[in-house]
């Protein structure tokens, strides 16, 4: 690790206050995909009722297939704008193509570059010229160096308000959507000084798996979670199979300030 100059720079790094998240750690939630305004309206005000600092909601959709639902565009993010603007949640959505950042930007409180895109690096420049807060997800199979050498193109740029995201990576398991990397976590934690969230959804593609895993990362030392939360998951345009019903994310975000109430506790002692 020792030609990454900023990124494992201790003395720097961005804190989550700088968000304006309550107890230093950030619960961010919402469907895979915008889908109408109806959908995200319900979703969000759920997910605020529940106690999420975050509302997330993809526009500009990474899909493998190019047959799948692609996203709603720019109408997806004006819908996000109104939720925001309703129930006061900053929004956090993917920007796929540098030539969109300065759009989704109007739009945003925090930028999202996907897995696909972790090594895009002229849109990891752009991202960063935005002054943005960026959240750069790990690449499906991006080693630990490969993720922060990537990082480093964005805190280049001058912008410090870098968070990591955990969210699976490819291994020999297929039970799984993808693997998800606990000791990443734990060794992020030692190397920087960035916020790391972890993204249980992407992680496992499974609903039900959705709450141990989070409670995990919650204790193997995450600032944050990002989770997905559909009205109607079986209905979902995208990724139905991970989302959560808001009832249970409402029960999975209370085991989650919990475990972090006692990861408090047992950090005090
Ligand atoms: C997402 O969070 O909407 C997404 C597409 O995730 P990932 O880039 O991790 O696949
Ligand atoms: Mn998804």
């Amino acid at each position: 690790m020792r030609d990454l100059k900023l990124v494992c720079q201790k003395e720097s790094g961005f804190s989550l206050a700088e968000l304006g998240s309550r107890n230093n750690f950030v619960l961010i939630a919402g469907p895979c995909s915008v889908e109408s305004q109806e959908q995200l309206l319900i979703t969000a005000r759920s997910v605020k009722e529940a106690g999420a600092d975050f509302l997330r909601g993809g526009a500009y959709k990474p899909r493998t297939s190019p047959y799948s639902f692609q996203g709603l565009g720019k109408t997806g993010l004006e819908y996000l704008r109104e939720a925001s603007r309703e129930t006061g949640l900053p929004v956090i959505t993917e920007v796929l193509d540098p030539r969109d950042v300065e759009t989704v930007s109007n739009y945003a409180d925090i930028l999202q570059i996907g897995t696909r895109n972790m090594q895009n690096f002229p849109l990891l420049i752009e991202a960063g010229r935005s002054q943005k807060p960026v959240l750069l997800k790990r690449g499906l199979s991006a080693t630990l160096h490969e993720w922060l050498a990537a990082a480093e193109y964005i805190l280049q740029t001058g912008n410090q308000k870098l968070l990591l995201c955990e969210r699976g990576i490819r291994t020999i398991e297929s039970y799984t959507r993808n693997t998800l990397d606990l000791s990443a976590v734990a060794a992020l934690k030692e190397l920087t000084a960035y916020p790391i969230i972890v993204d249980p959804s992407h992680a496992t593609g499974r609903w039900n798996l959705v709450e141990p895993m989070s409670l995990a990362a919650v204790m193997a030392g995450c600032d944050g979670l990002m989770l997905e939360v559909h009205p109607n998951p079986q209905q979902a345009l995208s990724d139905g199979e991970q989302q959560l019903s808001p009832t249970h994310f409402a029960q999975i975000a209370r085991q989650v300030f919990k475990a972090v109430a006692f990861r408090q506790s047992l950090a005090n002692n």
